[in-house]
């Protein structure tokens, strides 16, 4: 098998299909017609879900997620607005309770990298990265709890009021030099979750993050998509492969279920050991 996956048609995470773990449950995916998004989201429709898929341009990859959700049984529609829109995100939840009258699970995972030397970074820059990725995650997790607590507890659907799951980064620990915007939403992501996870615990509504490695995805196709490139990112990554968008999905399929009940406030990395300071294995 080649190790460069820009040669690869098919992932390289193992084939596993998915249990039913989300049936009756409704699920917001943001930015889920690209990438890890996408991939969250016909998980958490194969494992049962109704899906709504988030997008900001691009309706045609909206539509063809939408599509391959419906085919696999559970219900899916497309819903367009920015993030980073107070006005959007409002609308985008209201055209969800006309549509699916409620919502049980909310994957805030839209982002973007507006990469820059720090000298030279602007403040358009700075505030895009910020705008999406950190107070994105707000503006939308401001509506799904205040959702979630008119609801309450379902018993039948869910032993929760509501689940929501951040999409992080390694760069919420890692730093990283000429991302400064990028690596800040990513910390900044870290103590939302923390802080708004402690606030409505006792509502039993659970929050709690993902922080992907480096996963097979266009935000960092440079990062893979030549055999030096990606000869070089595995020296990082002691497991030896690049993570693929399912191996994030699976994880946010568990996180969303009643499996996950008392976990919360807890950032998973999904990452192939690259926090575990590969550099020191062999130095230090
Ligand atoms: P991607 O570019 O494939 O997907 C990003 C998605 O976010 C796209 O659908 C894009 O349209 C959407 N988006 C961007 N701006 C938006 C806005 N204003 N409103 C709504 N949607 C918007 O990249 P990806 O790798 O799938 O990234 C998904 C998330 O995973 C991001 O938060 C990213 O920071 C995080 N992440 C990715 C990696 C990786 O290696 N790929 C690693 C760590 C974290």
């Amino acid at each position: 098998m080649s190790a460069n996956p820009a040669a690869q048609t098919r992932s390289t995470a193992p084939p596993l299909s998915l249990p039913r773990l989300l049936t009756g449950q409704k699920a917001l995916v943001t930015g889920a017609n690209s990438g890890i998004g996408r991939a969250v989201a016909i998980a958490m429709g194969q494992a049962g879900a109704d899906v709504i898929i988030n997008y900001v341009s691009g309706d045609e990859a909206a539509q063809a997620a939408v599509e391959e959700i419906r085919q696999g049984g559970s219900k899916a529609i497309a819903c367009k607005a920015d993030v980073s829109s107070e006005t959007e995100v409002a609308a985008m939840f209201r055209q969800i309770v006309e549509e699916f009258g409620s919502l049980d699970i909310l994957v805030n995972n839209a982002g973007l990298q507006r990469d820059a030397h720090f000298e030279a970074m602007t403040l358009e820059q700075w505030n895009t990265v910020i705008g999406i990725n950190l107070t994105g995650q707000f503006l939308c997790a401001r509506e799904a709890i205040r959702l979630f607590e008119r609801q309450g507890v379902v018993p039948q659907v869910s032993c929760a009021a509501g689940k929501i799951i951040c999409m992080s980064s390694v760069h919420q620990e890692i730093p990283w030099a000429g991302h400064a915007n990028y690596a800040s939403s990513k910390g900044g992501i870290k103590l939302l979750m923390e802080s708004l996870a402690q606030e409505v615990a006792p509502k039993r509504i659970r929050v709690n993050a993902i922080a992907p490695g480096a996963i097979r995805t266009p935000i960092n196709t440079t990062a893979w998509s030549t055999q030096s490139a990606y000869d070089a990112l595995m020296t990082l990554v002691p497991y030896g492969r690049i993570g693929e968008p399912e191996d994030i999905a699976r994880v946010a399929v568990w996180l969303a279920s009643d499996l996950s009940d008392y976990v919360l406030g807890t950032t998973i990395f999904v990452d192939g050991g690259m926090t575990l300071y590969p550099g020191f294995a062999t130095g230090g």
